[in-house]
């Protein structure tokens, strides 16, 4: 048996994913997988570099975990993955001595033989290269983070370099899997019981495969709504997909959604600002009037959508007026379809904003309340109310799909119950806790017992919270 391996996840789907794959191509290759940090041979952190706070959090963990084996004469390899790794490189062995390895975000298929090298003595071990043609995206049951949900990879990398992201220098450019892996994929999954599948990617309706192998038969504007076409011929249960960029967001992706039911009701578009010179200013390549058209195609579906977005207010420059526009969008969207809107202050990395608001407004009457960030700099600092309009759902029960029985989290960062929504949302809280790490908190009536991948119905959601979090 070859050296123990523990791996800490931070940041988005796409790193689960990864650390999915390192954990399937590290079992094969002998090495034992750990829950344990404390008796771990090899402690390795999937870092996210999306929020400073994340890539901060990395090395207060470094330092607990060597803390924690003070005594034990006996301290772990450590080693750093993903993002931070990617973008920082050969620097972090400066930042933090003790560490021997950094592997980028497309050097998981070589993890294997990098650890290897680091045990070996190597001292600073580090690959950020590229991934090699022909690298197996394969994941192992047993290495998935829930036995109903799995994430499937469908793009990676990022071409739209909006000027506040470092995706597209983390992660680099846009790379489509072929839709003959992703449906062989979703095949498999059907097979093992999977109940649910994300097809996740930076912009996942950018996807553009080299080739159409695996597309011929399915009709469609786009290679994306092709590929939707050709994943729910599989026949899985719930299929989601995020996130979508506005400006490669075609109408026949709701044609689709409209004739396939097991395509989920769910769109995320990120619209990100209400004002076009702030939009310009972030070079996302629409203005406001294109996306309302987007939400307007998704208000026109036969099926009633829910529609999620992400805003950040605080962009530099951002005028006590702009930041109005934006808000008079919500409203606009709410009245559409917008049933939960993200709002993240342009944070910490400028060293000025440290606050992030998360506004959940599901489609029921009930008053959503969402708070401006305290800091002298944004404009508006007094909180808003808006009712978010019903769409009707309020008379409706929801079918969700819980991974959990418990009050365990499944994901220890989170001390609320979670479970996986079936058709309006990616997740839903079960309890009125706050959770230990976004700053949503729902709080819907929830059955006494639930029974892990299978269905069950939940009355309508009761209350909704926004919450300002440090
Ligand atoms: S489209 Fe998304 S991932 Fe790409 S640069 Fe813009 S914000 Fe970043």
């Amino acid at each position: 048996m070859r050296a123990s391996v523990y791996i800490e996840t931070l940041g988005c789907q796409m790193n689960v994913a990864d650390t999915e794959r390192a954990a399937t191509r590290l079992r094969a290759a002998g090495y034992d997988l750990t829950e344990s940090e404390e008796t771990a041979d090899v402690v390795l952190f999937n870092t996210c570099s999306v929020r400073a706070k994340a890539a901060q959090k990395v090395f207060t963990r470094i330092n607990d975990v060597r803390r924690g084996r003070i005594g034990t004469g006996r301290q772990p390899l450590l080693g750093l993955l993903g993002c931070v790794a990617q973008l920082e490189g050969a620097s972090l062995f400066d930042q933090e001595p003790a560490l021997s390895l950094v592997a980028g975000t497309r050097a998981t298929d070589r993890l294997p033989a990098l650890i290897e090298r680091a045990l070996e003595g190597e001292g600073r071990t580090i690959d950020l290269g590229e991934r090699v043609e022909g690298e197996t995206w394969d994941v192992a049951m047993q290495e998935r983070h829930s036995p109903y949900v799995a994430f499937v990879p469908i793009i990676e990398g990022c071409n739209k370099f909006c000027s506040y992201c470092i995706v597209p220098f983390s992660r680099g450019r846009e790379r489509s899997r072929t839709a003959l892996e992703i449906v062989e994929e979703v095949r498999r999954l059907c097979a093992e019981g999977y109940r649910e599948v994300q097809l996740i990617g930076q912009n996942v309706n950018s996807y553009r495969p080299r080739t159409d192998d695996g597309l011929r038969e399915f009709r469609g504007a786009t290679p994306f709504s092709r590929l939707l076409r050709a994943v729910a011929a599989t026949g899985m249960e719930r299929i989601k997909f995020t996130t979508s960029f506005p400006r490669d967001f075609h109408t026949d992706i709701v044609t689709a959604l409209d004739e396939l039911e097991n395509l989920c009701d769910w769109v995320h578009l990120p619209v990100q600002s209400g004002s076009d010179r702030v939009l310009k200013a972030m070079r996302r390549g629409y203005r406001v009037a294109d996306y309302l058209k987007r939400v307007e195609a998704i208000r026109g579906a036969r099926r009633r959508l829910a529609l999620t977005s992400d805003i950040i207010v605080g962009f530099p420059g951002e005028t006590a007026e702009e930041f109005e526009d934006t808000m008079r969008l919500v409203e606009q969207c709410q009245r559409i379809a917008a049933t939960r809107i993200s709002i993240t202050a342009n944070h910490a990395r400028s060293g000025q904003w440290t606050w992030k608001i998360s506004a959940i407004a599901a489609a029921i009457s009930t008053p959503i309340t969402v708070n401006a960030p305290r800091n002298a700099a944004v404009p508006s600092q007094r909180p808003r109310r808006y009712a978010a309009r019903s769409t009707g759902r309020e008379s409706t029960f929801t079918m969700v799909l819980p991974e959990t029985s418990d009050d365990t989290a499944i994901d220890p960062r989170k001390s609320a119950r979670q479970v996986r929504m079936n058709r309006h949302t990616p997740r839903v809280f079960a309890t009125n806790e706050a959770c230990a790490w976004c700053t949503a908190s729902v709080s819907p009536a929830m059955p006494a017992a639930m029974t892990p991948g299978s269905e069950a119905t939940i009355p309508p959601m009761l209350t909704t919270t926004a919450m300002m979090k440090k």
